[in-house]
């Protein structure tokens, strides 16, 4: 590891989950400014089999019930909420009420009003909230991004964005992922929430409109409480629309397609953890981008936050975003429910 920086930030990994023990933890090693300095965990064997592989003291690992005397570690700068989404909105206000920043994993919360009270939280504690859309800070999307911006497939017409994957057998009493208290509607939450985020930072508009369906199918213990898929379409003001699918019944595919009115970007998978691959058609050309190493977007995430909490900068990925999106959300859901299109 290389030798910590004096005003390298302290993270608090709150729930040690799949993602924060297989990709968050693991990539803090590549940080400049950021490096784990604290853990909260329901699991008190694990919690001392983490903090020893990670060399956390053990007064700087906390359960559940103990977090909130975090406030006097001087170590904690901030917390990293990487909970079931259900409780996002809870405790980002316990971490801001103990005095830290919060870097919170998507969906920032299950609905716009949680957003709202986590963003007056920041206020009035006075600390930054930053929501973990870590394609904003990954190769093969910022170049994307410019790709689009410079026309590179011309005016931008149709974009189309499929993630999906099949869900083994399972039930809400096993797996938060099909509770609907802590995933919300399901799929759109958890994974196509990637597809809507590309199709406002590629287009860089948001929709004036919103048609969406959802299926729901009946005797299935996966779907008893979440949808299993979600399928919507939104008009920009541009003329340009967006298709997004996801399922979680449905062969995988993490797919983004940007048509213009003279090329193509074909992204896919478009935004996984490492492995992507894009193509740009144009003119009867095809182009592959290989812009960098996409495994740098976890770390990046990181130091941006870092460099927000020193020095006052702006986050690019907001809790202000992160409540567009579930306005966003909100949105398709009752255009799926009452079957009209959502003026927005
Ligand atoms: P996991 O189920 O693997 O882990 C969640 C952890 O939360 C558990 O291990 C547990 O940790 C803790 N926890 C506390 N209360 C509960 C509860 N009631 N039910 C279940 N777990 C609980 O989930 P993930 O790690 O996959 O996801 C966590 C968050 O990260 C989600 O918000 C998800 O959307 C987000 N995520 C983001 C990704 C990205 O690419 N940005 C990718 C994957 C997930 P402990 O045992 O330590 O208490």
């Amino acid at each position: 590891p290389q030798p910590r920086r004096a005003d390298s930030v302290g993270f608090a990994i709150v729930g040690l989950g799949g993602y924060a023990l297989n990709q968050m933890m693991p990539r803090f090693e590549r940080a400049e400014r950021a490096h784990i300095a604290a853990l909260v965990s329901g699991n008190p064997e694990k919690l001392q089999r983490v903090g020893d592989a990670y060399g956390v003291p053990p007064e700087s690992r906390y359960s559940y019930d103990d977090f909130d005397r975090i406030a006097s570690n001087k170590d904690v700068d901030a917390a990293y909420i990487v909970l079931p989404s259900g409780l996002h909105a809870d405790w980002t206000e316990r971490a801001f009420a103990a005095g830290k920043h919060v870097l919170c994993e998507k969906p920032m919360a299950l609905s716009s009003a949680e957003c709202e009270r986590m963003i007056a939280a920041s206020q009035r504690a006075d600390r930054r909230l930053m929501i973990a859309y870590r394609c904003h800070f990954e190769p093969y999307n910022l170049k994307a991004m410019e790709l689009i911006r410079e026309e590179a497939v011309g005016k931008l017409r149709l974009i189309r964005t499929q993630q999906s994957y099949r869900m083994g057998p399972t039930s809400p009493s096993q797996n938060w992922r099909v509770d609907r208290t802590l995933a919300g509607g399901g799929p759109l939450e958890d994974y196509g929430i990637y597809g809507l985020q590309a199709a406002l930072y590629l287009s860089g508009e948001m929709p004036e409109s919103i048609t969406a369906a959802t299926y729901q199918p009946a005797a299935d213990p996966r779907f008893a409480e979440i949808f299993a898929h979600v399928s919507s379409q939104l008009r920009f003001p541009s003329g340009a629309v967006a298709q997004l699918a996801t399922s979680y019944d449905a062969a995988p595919i993490n797919e983004v397609d940007a048509r213009g009115s003279s090329g193509a970007l074909l992204m896919q998978p478009a935004t996984n953890y490492s492995g992507l691959d894009m193509v740009l058609e144009s003119g009867g050309e095809s182009r592959a981008f290989s812009p960098g190493d996409s495994t740098v977007q976890f770390a990046r995430q990181l130091d941006h936050l870092a460099d927000a909490i020193r020095d006052g900068s702006e986050i690019i990925t907001p809790g202000e975003m992160g409540l567009r999106d579930l306005r966003l959300m909100e949105a398709i859901y009752a255009s799926a429910g009452t079957g009209r299109t959502m003026l927005l």
